[in-house]
């Protein structure tokens, strides 16, 4: 097995929890022996992440997907933004805000969970009023944490410890530009999403009644 950031890899790690005994947690309470939780941190494409949400519900698979209110690549508040949560949830998903410092201000489009967006270490697991802080104590811990940061594991890609049931419990970070778009490194990844991007703006510009002869 080769541990490409690719969809089909992703669904490999996801089978592979199933097979270790895992079940699909949340946040909304800490992580219990046997828990992964899927989180997935949706720095900069609505378009990945309601792929890889098809792809989680159709293997029966439920993660929480972190929105930004205050991206500068995309805009939640766009109808497009709307669908894009709305799908989420009906996808069986819970949706979250990947909050920029120090804004955690939370509405009804999301459940009482934060992520903070490129933490500095001050602030990262300090407690966050009225929500779960993703990375505090009870929730974070660095031996049941793994994370795909620039398209990287820091201490390997988890599908055979996974596989063999060899976390107490995982959370298992995620950011899914990086799975849906081709590219063996975070350059060339973010190269193919820009090109994809591209199109999608074409489109776009066309449906806003824009003249592109
Ligand atoms: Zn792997
Ligand atoms: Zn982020």
């Amino acid at each position: 097995m080769s541990c490409a950031f690719t969809l089909d890899h992703y669904r490999e790690l996801l089978e592979a929890a199933r097979a270790g005994g895992y079940r699909f947690a949340h946040f909304d309470e800490p992580p219990r022996r046997g828990d992964v939780l899927l989180r997935h941190d949706v720095d900069l494409s609505l378009d990945a992440a309601l792929r890889m949400a098809e792809l989680e519900a159709g293997v029966g698979a439920s993660a929480t997907y972190f929105l930004m209110t205050e991206s500068v690549f995309y805009n939640l508040a766009s109808t497009e933004g709307t669908a894009a949560s709305q799908r989420l949830r009906e996808l069986g998903h819970r949706v979250g805000l990947h909050a920029v410092y120090p804004n955690a201000a939370l509405d009804e489009r999301f459940d009482p969970v934060v992520a903070w967006h490129n933490p500095d270490p001050e602030y990262m697991s300090a407690p966050v009023r009225g929500a779960v802080n993703v990375m505090q104590e009870g929730y974070f811990d660095p031996p049941t944490y793994r994370s795909d940061s620039n398209q990287r594991w820091r201490s390997g890609c988890p599908h055979e410890e996974l596989r063999a049931g060899g976390f107490p419990w995982l959370q298992l970070l995620t950011h899914p530009e990086l799975w849906v778009y081709p590219g063996a490194t975070m350059g060339a990844t973010m190269r193919a999403m820009l090109d994809a991007e591209r199109e999608r703006r074409l489109g776009q510009l066309a449906e806003d009644r824009i003249d592109l002869s």
